[in-house]
């Protein structure tokens, strides 16, 4: 029972524990699928806009080429660019700025007296880079209209190949603001736009303080490979210290990533009150188990002490009941029959030979002069005498259906079933000459050879079932005893 009851409630806990952790393992791994999804198609997403910006730029750079620099002024360029920028929910304006930084055309709706962009990074660095491809820089702030933008930039050469400007695209960060809020997301999951040189463009939930701000701590940079691939991991982020599941996608047109960060602390608070019903219902029940286990184990323990004092009663008793039969029909200080086992086995006697018609014997004995013996030796070599006697008496008889027996005193007596005269007067004579051949010393008798003898009295009957009919025959085997006694002692008298 106690194993039982340690088996169950290990059972339970570890069928708990298994299932909580597997569930736990679960909701991770689906996370982590969750935020590398999302991370894909967000990169998808953000590489899309990024590609309509680049085309726009391009429609721009071969207009120009076509029609000379000098186009970049009239009035119908201006409304084609406004037109391209129509085009763009993302974009914020598409600027001209000649090669001293001056804005020379834009979409956009008033152009500043004087403004020069000879100082921003992107022009310095077309003006320094050959290259023709677009060029994404950091997050600014517009200088015209004070929104935030995302400069995406190609390089103006005139007809020598010499720097003559730059083209600028303004993609609003507002426009991936709004796109990421789409997403139900938790408080403090994270949705951003990386460059690859690890500035932020744009990270959901921070406010816009922390845009441009560099990810150089993130393990997500410590190894080169890890940002140039799509992944999961782990980590604690750099910016407020909360432990986030990412998955972060980059695809190679252009120098961005995107990260996906679920809180995790969230997911596991999710997770525990998902199961805690659960848990608790099994720890109710495991109590419930062990409770009832308790309360059976105490009564199995008080049945088997009831029934193990039961078993001893049952032997106590049964000994008792075998002293008490044995007491009720032995003779406590012979062994032989007692004066109750004789009445019953007489009457019996008698009966069967009422019934069969067959003769029964009755030899009654007493031992001679024993007071004299007792007077002499004590009370207590009279009782030495008195079992020595009865242990010679029998053996005197062979059949099993003859009884021998302490009649009482130092009288004894002998039942002797289907026995006629003849054979019971043999049987009387052979128990007295066995009591005077074993020559137990009995100085106190009145007879000579001064040793233990008996007398006997025989009768033999074929009964007939008349009423007093064993007393009669007792009498009768006693009157033969008495006559024994009379003449002389230490002999068998025998009726009739
Ligand atoms: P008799 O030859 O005429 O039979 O003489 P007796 O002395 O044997 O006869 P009596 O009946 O006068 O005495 C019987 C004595 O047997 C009396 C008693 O002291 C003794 N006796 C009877 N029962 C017991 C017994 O259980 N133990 C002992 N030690 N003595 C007993
Ligand atoms: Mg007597
Ligand atoms: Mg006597």
């Amino acid at each position: 029972m106690t194993a039982f009851l340690l088996l169950t409630t290990l059972a339970v806990i570890v069928i708990n524990g298994w299932s909580l952790w597997d569930a736990w393992q679960h909701r991770l791994k689906e996370k982590e699928d969750d935020a590398r999804n999302l991370s894909v198609s967000l990169a998808r997403q953000a590489e899309d806009t990024f590609l309509q910006v680049d085309i726009s730029l391009g429609e721009v750079v071969r207009h120009l080429r076509q029609n000379g620099l000098e186009y970049a002024a009239t009035p119908a360029f201006t409304r084609q660019l406004q037109e391209q920028q129509a085009k763009l929910t993302q974009l914020h304006s598409l600027s001209v700025f000649d090669a001293d930084g001056n804005r020379v055309a834009t979409s956009g709706r008033y152009i500043p007296a004087k403004f020069s962009n000879a100082d921003r990074e992107y022009f310095i660095w077309h003006r320094t880079h050959t290259d023709a491809n677009v060029h994404i820089s950091h997050v600014i702030y517009s200088r015209s209209t004070a929104d935030l933008f995302i400069p995406v930039t190609v390089r103006l050469d005139d007809s020598a190949g010499n720097f003559a400007g730059i083209v600028l695209a303004a993609v609003k960060v507002d426009y991936f603001k709004h796109f990421y809020s789409y997403y139900t997301l938790g408080e403090r999951d994270e949705l951003g736009l990386i460059l690859t040189d690890t500035s932020i463009l744009y990270m959901r939930p921070f406010p816009d303080t922390f845009i441009d701000r560099r990810l150089t701590a993130s393990p997500l940079f410590k190894t080169p490979q890890k940002a140039s691939n799509s992944g999961n991991d782990t980590w604690r982020s750099s910016l407020d210290g909360v432990n986030r599941i990412f998955g972060h996608a980059r695809f190679g047109r252009y120098p961005l990533i995107v990260l996906v960060g679920y809180d995790r602390d969230r997911l596991r608070s999710e997770w525990l009150s998902a199961n805690l019903t659960a848990v608790v219902l099994n720890l109710v029940l495991l109590a419930v188990i062990i409770g009832m286990g308790l309360i059976v184990l105490r009564q199995v323990r008080t049945s088997v002490r009831n029934q193990l004092e039961l078993t001893q009663t049952k032997d106590e008793l049964t000994t008792i009941n075998r002293t008490l039969q044995s007491l009720a029909l032995v003779d406590g200080l012979t062994g032989l029959a007692n004066r109750r086992h004789f009445d019953a086995l007489l009457d019996q006697g008698l009966e069967r030979s009422r019934k069969s018609g067959e003769p029964i014997s009755l030899i009654m004995m007493d031992i001679d002069f024993f007071k004299h013996y007792n007077d002499t030796y004590g009370h207590v070599a009279g009782d030495m005498c008195l079992k020595k006697v009865g242990g010679l008496l029998s053996n005197v008889t062979h059949r099993h259906t003859d009884l021998v027996a302490r009649y009482g005193g130092e009288e004894f007596a002998i039942i002797l079933p289907f026995t006629n005269a003849a054979d019971a007067k043999k049987i009387a004579d052979g128990a007295v000459r066995a009591i005077r051949e074993a020559g137990m010393v009995h100085g106190a008798t009145a007879l000579p050879n001064k040793v233990v003898t008996i007398s006997a009295g025989c009768c033999t009957i074929i009964a007939d079932g008349h009423e007093g009919e064993a007393t009669q025959f007792r009498e009768r085997a006693d009157a033969m005893l008495y006559e024994a006694k009379h003449r002389g002692r230490n002999r068998a008298m025998a009726a009739g």
